[in-house]
Order: C-alpha cells, then structure tokens, then sequence
C-alpha cells in the first residue's frame, strides 16, 4: 500500500486552504474505511473509522497488537459523548468540564453503536476528547469518532514525532499527517469511571490529584508502578510489555553519585563484552556517563521535558544499536508516576537499587 505522507505547518489553529485540504482527504480516508496517522498532544495517533468493525480490525493488523486491547474512541465535540456511551455519570460531565478537551480518557458503558471489535470485546469504551487541533479537525471531517491507539508497532515505544511513525507505519496504512513534535509526549490518563471510587488505570499528565481534587476519592490500579501483586491489570494494554526498546534497559535508583559510578562500572563491564552500551541521564548527571551513547531526558526538575523526551531517546538508542541500557530513576509522584509507569515497562521492572 502507498502512504501519503503530508506536512502540516501550522499547529495553533489557523489552518491553510492546502492545509484544509489535506484534512478533509484525510477524513474522506476515514469515513471510506481507512486508516489515517495524526498528531495529537499526548502522541501521534492511528485512526480508523470507531464506529466501523471493519476499520478496527484493520487498525489491530497495521499495528501487529492483539485483538483484545481495546481502542480509544476520539471525539471532538462534548455532546458527541452520548452517541456512544448507554450512560452518562455525573462524575463524567464533571471531569469533562475540568479537563476536555485535553489529555484524559474516560471508561464508561458502551452503547451498541459502538462494535466489540473496537472495545476488544468489552462491554465499556474509552473515550477521548483530545485538544490538538489537527486532530480535532480531522475527527470532524471523519464522522466524529474515531478510534486510535498510538501509531507505533505493538510493543514499541509510541511515537512522538511523525519521523517515527513513518517508520513504524509506512507502507501499512493509507496516510500520515505530520505535524511535527507532540508536546506532552505521554499517552493519555484512563479513569475507569464505571466502579466505585472512579479508578486510575493508566496515569498520564492528569494526575491522580487533579483528579481528587474534582471527583472527591479517586484510586489508582495497584499494577501501575508493580509487577508482583499478583493481579491483572485492569487496561488490558497495560499488560504487555509495552514501549520497549529493543536494547536491554535496566534502571538505577539512588543517590546520583552511587547510581553514576554503578553505571559507569556496568557499561565498562558490557563494553568488554562487546556490547553497545548506552546511558539515559539527565543535564545534572551527563558529563559523568562514559557509555558509547548517552542521551538526555532535559533537567531532573523538569517533568514535562522528561516525558516529552523519554521515548524519543528510547527509540534513538534502538536508531543507535545500543545492546545495554542504563536509566537513572525518577519520583514517582504527580506527574512523575506516569513517567515511572512507561520506563518500568520499557524495562520490562528491571530496578538496581544502589
Ligand atoms: P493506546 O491505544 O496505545 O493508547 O492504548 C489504549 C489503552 O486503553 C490500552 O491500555 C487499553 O487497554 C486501554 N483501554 C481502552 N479501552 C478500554 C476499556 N474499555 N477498558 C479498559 N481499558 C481500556
Ligand atoms: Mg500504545
């Protein structure tokens, strides 16, 4: 298959004639049963017609992902909620009106518009309301739902840059619309709305505090930042091993000095063996590493620039051969637990604790 590879300049808002035009081929893709890649401001995305089973199983097969993870449905209007939803909490209206559009997605009781084979055959469907413009744009030119998951090869990290989608995806879908780095960089909150407290299931830039602080009690799937507690995750995504580089990643927690000459003792170590060893630090600690690859993540401090980078460097250390990789740890905290949550499983939670 042929992928129509278009640039969009702008992002803000103001779209060119050209640019119009492009979105609304790329809508008439859609609605014809299609696939179309997109940016969004978590990641770019992978989108077909939610609406059509057909397009579903379309989308599984680009991707190589297991037909039993469901898809987010995206929407871009706040009423277009109740065409595919048989109920509607007053939690969710609340949550909407805090945090919609943006990046949060909500589980509720699918109506029967909605096929299984988007939901992966649950009963429930999540759904999106995302911020970005082009994305927006293109989910109304495509009939107002559609389904997307990250535009990446299943158990590779999602991609943040449409470089990276064209390579997961070109050749298996009809077109990308590239519209340059995302901003966020972190796929998208889940809230299960559907149990009693509401429940975190995939954290994500909306944190589980800025989630209390609108719905009251909010908890969090203990499989989040754990391998050992016995239980399912309740995404049923999140049990694969997801975002992996193709590198081994293992992560080193404590004091910076320890956890700088415990790795520079390892990659010394590997390299001998012959491995390509490779370092994900931070602007505080990269003159330290003496790996063959060491790549940045942005200032400890600053979280949005760590999750905005954690995949990119991820999938430039698999760009650079590296075999052995080495990443400092973070806080779990706010919006550290969502970055946390997508290194342990890049790392498949291998933790040296030094
Ligand atoms: P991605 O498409 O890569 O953004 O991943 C979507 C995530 O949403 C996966 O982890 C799915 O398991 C999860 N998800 C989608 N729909 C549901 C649902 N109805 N119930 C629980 N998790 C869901
Ligand atoms: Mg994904």
């Amino acid at each position: 298959m042929k992928t129509d590879i278009v640039k969009l300049e702008q992002n803000a808002g103001a779209f060119s004639e050209k640019e119009e035009e492009y979105l609304r081929r790329a809508g008439k893709i859609i609605r014809e049963g299609g696939l179309v890649a997109f940016p969004t401001e978590t990641v770019y995305g992978l989108g077909g017609d939610a609406l059509n089973r057909e397009s579903s199983r379309k989308i599984y097969e680009a991707k190589g992902r297991p037909s039993d993870n469901p898809l987010i449905v995206h929407i871009c209007r706040l009423e277009d909620i109740n065409g595919i939803v048989s109920e509607l909490p007053e939690s969710a209206v609340r949550i909407a009106e805090a945090f919609w559009p943006g990046p949060l997605t909500m589980i509720l009781p699918k109506s029967d518009r909605v096929p299984f084979e988007t939901t992966g055959g649950l009963d429930t469907v999540a759904v999106r309301f995302p911020s970005h413009p082009a994305a927006q744009r293109l989910i109304a030119y495509g009939g107002g739902y559609i389904a997307a998951p990250s535009a990446n090869l299943s158990g590779r990290p999602s991609p943040t840059t449409a470089e990276y989608v064209i390579q997961d995806m070109e050749g298996r879908i009809d077109m990308i619309l590239d519209g340059g780095e995302v901003g966020i960089g972190l796929e998208s909150t889940i809230v299960d709305l559907t149990v009693e407290p509401p429940q975190i299931l995939r954290p994500g830039y909306v944190t589980q505090e800025m989630l209390c602080r609108v719905l009251g009690e909010v908890d969090t799937d203990v499989t989040i930042l754990r391998d050992d507690s016995g239980h399912a995750p309740k995404a049923p995504g999140m049990k694969y091993r997801h975002y992996a580089p193709k590198g081994e990643l293992v992560i080193v927690e404590g004091a910076p000095d320890r956890v700088a000459a415990y790795i520079n003792s390892r990659t010394a170590e590997d390299g001998l063996r012959g491995e390509r060893t490779g370092v994900i630090g931070t602007e505080e600690s990269m003159e330290r590493y003496h790996a063959h690859v060491v790549k940045c993540l942005g200032s400890r401090g600053d979280r949005d620039s760590i999750a905005r980078n954690l995949y990119l460097v991820l999938r430039q250390m698999d760009d650079e051969k590296v075999t052995k990789i080495y990443s400092e740890g973070f806080a779990a905290d706010g919006f550290g637990q969502a970055i946390m949550n997508r290194l342990l499983k890049a790392a498949g939670h291998r933790v040296v604790k030094v």
